[in-house]
């Protein structure tokens, strides 16, 4: 697992994290590995990705402490000014709403000046970021907006 963005690799830092002319001051918070696969299949994002490893779920028991939010908010404190960007690509349902939620207002709290957006809505609602085909998920990338 990478240290930085905690998505799955045998090297560490992962080859996204350690490629120079990806904009470490971007941020987009997906909740599988499998969602950075689909978002880098578009072509059109050029930050660094964060792994949750799963999205708040308080029906099966599922808390902020038992996914990587601690990590990012750490990120984003970390790196003071650096990063100026968060985006919140985490699954257009009740969790990945509630996860959104959740780490606006903990970034927000360490680092106030950065950016949280949201992916733009061409998402059809209870669909998985992983099955979005290309066109949709650079729609969405595109017309990200304040959160
Ligand atoms: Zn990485």
């Amino acid at each position: 697992m990478c240290s930085l963005c905690k998505n799955v690799t045998e090297q560490d830092p992962c080859v996204i994290c350690s490629n120079p002319s990806r904009d470490q001051g971007i941020i987009c918070v997906v909740e599988q590995p499998t969602d950075v696969l689909s978002i880098e299949k578009t072509g059109k994002f050029k930050g660094v990705y964060h792994v949750l490893h799963g999205s708040i779920d308080p029906l099966n028991n599922i808390g902020p402490d038992e996914i990587y939010i601690n990590d990012l908010v750490k990120r984003v404190q970390g790196t003071g000014d650096s990063v100026q960007e968060v985006i919140l690509a985490t699954n257009p349902n009740m969790e990945g709403e509630a996860t959104a939620m959740y780490i606006t207002k903990q970034v927000k709290s360490q680092n106030a000046k950065v950016k949280i957006t949201r992916l733009a809505h061409g998402l059809p609602v209870g669909a998985d970021i992983e099955y979005a085909d290309e066109v949709t998920l650079t729609r969405a990338l595109e017309g990200r907006r304040e959160y």
